[in-house]
This record gives structure tokens, sequence and C-alpha cells, in this order.
């Protein structure tokens, strides 16, 4: 059994007042939440606040990028040792926002999946089509490039120590999500691309869904199959919504 996994993407959203009311909200509720895990993953400015008021719950917490270099001299830059400094257990890579506006291309985030992977963190892989793309019809061929550029840089077995999230570029932060069958079905398409190369792998393997996900429509996403949680943008800057969001993940 996967358990499921609510990931809230705070993106470059929020105050220290702000997030210190976000954070008490979902404090206060989170008892609630039985069978999902819960993470926040904060611009890395607030990453201390946060570790600071989740300490001792059962909220982790994560970045929202990283270097791939140790250390030295890069400017802006934050290393997975940073990270970890401040009690990470997640740091997502590949966001789309990340792919389009910051040119990061697939072997770039392979590059940080495997970084993150070996220091220790979980990464949260972000993978997803275009609008452009979806019309094409070559969705799965999209998201196979995506998966394959990390399966071929660190083998198959590295998928088991990070989390995919499926995110079609076109339901990000536009209100539009994926009907809950055209998700499953690619959710369904990530798992039999893994298990083609290892059952085992992708049958562990959580695949959250992401694009628009909220208190409304997340119950009926996370009801399929294949779907792990979900990886939530402007929903988890609400608190009531995100932990709505996670008791619908159990
Ligand atoms: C995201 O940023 O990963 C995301 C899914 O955003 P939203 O929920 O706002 O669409």
């Amino acid at each position: 059994m996967r358990q499921p996994i609510i990931a809230g993407n705070w993106k470059m959203n929020g105050s220290r007042a702000s997030i210190k009311q976000l954070l008490d909200g979902i404090k206060a509720g989170i008892g609630e939440v039985k069978a999902a895990e819960v993470a926040v993953c904060a611009p890395s400015i607030y990453i201390a606040d946060v570790a600071e008021q989740l300490a001792g719950t059962p909220v982790a917490w994560g970045g929202q990028n990283l270097s791939t270099e140790e250390k030295g001299a890069f400017t802006g830059e934050i290393a997975a040792s940073m990270l970890l400094d401040f009690g990470c257990k997640y740091v997502i890579v590949g966001h789309s926002e990340r792919r389009t506006l910051y040119g990061e291309d697939d072997q770039l985030v392979a590059q940080k999946f495997a970084v993150a992977r070996k220091a220790g963190l979980t990464p949260i892989l972000c993978v997803g089509e275009t609008l452009e793309e979806r019309e094409k019809g070559i969705t799965e061929d999209v998201v196979a490039r995506q998966l394959n550029a990390v399966i071929d840089l660190e083998g198959i077995e590295a998928l088991v120590d990070g989390v995919i999230a499926y995110e079609p570029v076109w339901a990000i932060g536009t209100g539009k999500t994926a009907t809950p069958e055209q998700a499953q079905e690619t959710h369904a398409s990530i798992r039999k691309m893994m298990a083609d190369k290892d059952a085992a792998v992708a049958e562990k393997v959580r695949i959250q869904y992401g694009g628009s996900m909220n208190a409304a429509n997340a119950a009926e996403l996370l009801a399929m199959a294949d779907i792990d949680g979900g990886l939530i943008g402007g929903a988890s800057l609400k608190a009531d919504d995100f932990l709505t969001i996670c008791k619908a993940a159990g």
C-alpha cells in the first residue's frame, strides 16, 4: 500500500506573518488527517521559520528548488546540505515554472534529482505536458522523456527514493483541472512505464497529481487508483482548504 502524500508548494508567496498564521491553522487541524503524509515546500528564506514552527508536528517541510553544486561561488543558489541543515525532508525538482521560466531542461532536472537523493532528501520530481503537447497527442511521450532522463542517469531503482508529481502544465494555476479520468490515464501510463522496467519499483513509487487541485475536487481525483496524493499550489495557501485536501487523501 502506498501512503498518500499531500505537499503544498507555496511558490513565491507569503510573509513571516502570513506563514505563521497558515501554519497555526494547519497545526490546529492536522490531527484530523489520518492516513496522508503532509508536507509544505516553502520559499527558501522562510524555511528556518517553518522548521521552527513545524518541529515536533507530523507535518514535514521542504524546499522548492536546489543547486546541483555542493558549495562555492554560485550566487543565489541553495545547496542540498543547506536544506538538510534546516530539517527539510523534501525538495521539488523540475517544476514546470522552473522548466519554462528558468530554462531547466530534462538533464538538469535529472541532475537535481540525483543530487537531492544522494544527499538524503526526497525529491518530488515534476513531469507534465503543455496544452499544445496534449493537443498533439504526445502527453505520454513527453512524460516518458522527462522520466527517462532521471532513469538514464540514476537507474530505475532511484525512483523509489523520490515522489513523482504529474502536473499537466495547462492545469497549473489556471483553475483548469484534469478530470479524474484524464489524470488517472496519465498516472497509469507513468506506472506502466516504470513497470516495464521494474514491477516492484512501479508498485512502490507514489505519483501525486498537481494542477488546480482544491478542496472541492480533491476527493474525486484522490479516489483514482494510481493517484497517490497531490502537489498543491494555490489551495495550499489557505489552511482550511489545504486540510480539506489532506483529509480527502485519508
Ligand atoms: C503547483 O504549483 O505545483 C500547482 C499544482 O499549482 P496550483 O495548485 O495552483 O495549480
